[in-house]
C-alpha cells in the first residue's frame, strides 16, 4: 500500500527500514530502484534506463556509463514504514565505496538475474555484506526473460552462498508469459494485468493448486529445520499458519540463517509490491540490530539507537550539489536539530548543521530534527568527509578510525 511521506507523522523507529540493494551489475538494481520510487510514489514517472531518465543516477556521467557510482540515500514511504534506500556501487572497481554503505544499512535486497543466477559480482558483495552482518532477502529478477529459472537461480544461491533460500513465492507462467506469483505464506495468487501497474489478488488457480501445496510444503519444511519454535509448532498441528511462518522468516532473515526468495520482472513492474511487503516484514529495523560501537579516548563504547542519547552519526557520503554540500549521515544515537552544533570527532573541528533534508528522487524535503536510526543529508558542515564521526561536543565518540578521505563528489 503506498503512503504519502508528506503526510506521515516521524515513524516510530521500529518503523524504518534503511535498506541497500546489492547486485551484479546489470542485475536490474537500477530497475528495481526505480520501481520502488514509483510505487512509493516518490517519483511520478517511469525512469527507464535505456533512455538515462532513471533518477537515483542523477549524475551525467553516470548516465553515460550506466553504472551506479555515486551512493545516494533516497527516503520512500510503503505502507506505514519509512523505507530510507541507500543506493550502493554494483561496480567492482568502487567496492571500498561499497563497504562504507554496506556499514550504515541494516539490510539489504539481493538482486539476481533468473537467466544468469548468482554472478561474480554477486558473490563478492554478498561476502561483504557477510561481513558486516547485513541481513538480506533475494529477489530473483528478469524472470521475463528468455532462459529464466527460478529453480537453477536458487540452486546457485544454495551452492555458491550458503544460506538455506526460502523461495516464498512460485512464478505464474514463463518467459513472456510471466503474469504473477503465488503467495506461498497465504496461499493467494497475485496478477499483474498487461500494461496495469496495480497488482490484485485471486485464489490460486486450479492447475497450480498442487504444485504450490507441495512447494509450501518444502517451505514449511525448511523453516521447521532451522527454526526449533516453527518446529514445534509444525509438530503439533503438521501445519504452520502464515502469522507463525512469517515470523519464523523474520528471525531466520535477521539471524542470516535463511534467506527468503522472492521473485519478478522489475522491467514489467510485477513483483515489486511483495517485495516491499518482505522488506517491511522481515528486515530490521535500527532498534533491532546491534547498538553502534565506537571508542571514546581510545576505550570501546557501545551507543544505544536511543533518540534521548547523545548524538552520534556516520558520514557516509559528501555531495557537492546545486543545493550545496550535502553531508548524508547515519544517525546512530541521539538527536539533531536544525541550527545545532555538533563535533568532528576524528579532527575535534565544530561543525554546524544548518539545514537537514530528507532527500527524496526528485526533491529534498526539508526536517527540523533527525533522531537515532535516520538517514538524512544535511547542508553546514564545512570540513567532515566520508568516514567522520559528527557527534555530541560533550560526549564524542569516534566511529571509524580516521583514514585518507574519499574526494567530495560534484553532482552536477
Ligand atoms: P544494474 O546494472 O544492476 O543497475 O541493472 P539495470 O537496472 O541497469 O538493468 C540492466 C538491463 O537489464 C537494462 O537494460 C534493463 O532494462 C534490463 N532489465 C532490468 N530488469 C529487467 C527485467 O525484469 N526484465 C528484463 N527483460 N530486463 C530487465
Amino acid at each position: 500500500m503506498r503512503t504519502d511521506l508528506r503526510q506521515q507523522r516521524p515513524n516510530p523507529l521500529t518503523d524504518v527500514r534503511n535498506l541497500g540493494i546489492l547486485a551484479h551489475v546489470d542485475a536490474g538494481k537500477t530497475t528495481v530502484t526505480e520501481r520502488i520510487l514509483y510505487l512509493t510514489g516518490s517519483t511520478h514517472k517511469r525512469g527507464e534506463v535505456h533512455d538515462g531518465t532513471t533518477v537515483t543516477d542523477f549524475d551525467s556521467q553516470e548516465r553515460d556509463r550506466g553504472i551506479t557510482i555515486f551512493a545516494a540515500a533516497v527516503s520512500c514511504a510503503w505502507d506505514g514504514h519509512r523505507i530510507n534506500l541507500i543506493d550502493t556501487p554494483g561496480h567492482v572497481d568502487f567496492s571500498d565505496e561499497v563497504e562504507r554503505s554496506l556499514r550504515v544499512l541494516d539490510g539489504a535486497i539481493a538482486v539476481f538475474d533468473a537467466v544468469a543466477g548468482v554472478e561474480p559480482q554477486s558473490e563478492s558483495v554478498w561476502r561483504q555484506a557477510d561481513r558486516h552482518g547485513v541481513p538480506r532477502i533475494a529477489f530473483v529478477n528478469k524472470l521475463d526473460r528468455a532462459g529464466a529459472d527460478l529453480d537453477a537461480a536458487v540452486d546457485s544461491i544454495r551452492r555458491r552462498l550458503h544460506p538455506a533460500p526460502l523461495v516464498v513465492q512460485l512464478p505464474i507462467g514463463a518467459e513472456d508469459g510471466f503474469t504473477g506469483v503465488v503467495d506461498l505464506l497465504r496461499m493467494r495468487a497475485l496478477l499483474w494485468a498487461q500494461d496495469r501497474d496495480t497488482c490484485h489478488e485471486e485464489p490460486v488457480p486450479a492447475a497450480l493448486r498442487d504444485e504450490a501445496l507441495r512447494r509450501r510444503q518444502v517451505l514449511v519444511e525448511a523453516v521447521a529445520e532451522l527454526h526449533p519454535g516453527a518446529l514445534e509448532e509444525f509438530c503439533a498441528t503438521s501445519t504452520l499458519g502464515a502469522p507463525t511462518l512469517a515470523a519464523a522468516l523474520r528471525d531466520l532473515t535477521r539471524s542470516g540463517e535463511g534467506v527468503v526468495v522472492l521473485c519478478g520482472s522489475a522491467y514489467r513492474n510485477r513483483g515489486i509490491e511483495p517485495l516491499l511487503d518482505a522488506v517491511n516484514a522481515y528486515l530490521p529495523s535500527p532498534l533491532d540490530v546491534p547498538a553502534v560501537r565506537g571508542t571514546r579516548d581510545g576505550a570501546e563504547q557501545e551507543r544505544a539507537a536511543d533518540p534521548a542519547a547523545p548524538f552520534a552519526a556516520l558520514v557516509f557520503k559528501v555531495n557537492s550539489t546545486a543545493t550545496g554540500r550535502l553531508t548524508y549521515l547515519r544517525v546512530y544515537a541521539g538527536t539533531i536539530h536544525k541550527g545545532g552544533t555538533t563535533m568532528d570527532a576524528g579532527t575535534g573541528r565544530t561543525e554546524r548543521i544548518g539545514r537537514i533534508l530528507r532527500v527524496q528522487a526528485d526533491r529534498h524535503a526539508e526536517v527540523d530534527l533527525a533522531v537515532a536510526g535516520d538517514i538524512v543529508a544535511v547542508v553546514g558542515p564545512k570540513a567532515a568527509r566520508a568516514g567522520a564521526t559528527l557527534c555530541d561536543p560533550a560526549a564524542p565518540l569516534l566511529l571509524e578510525p580516521p583514514t585518507v578521505a574519499d574526494p567530495v563528489v560534484s553532482v552536477a
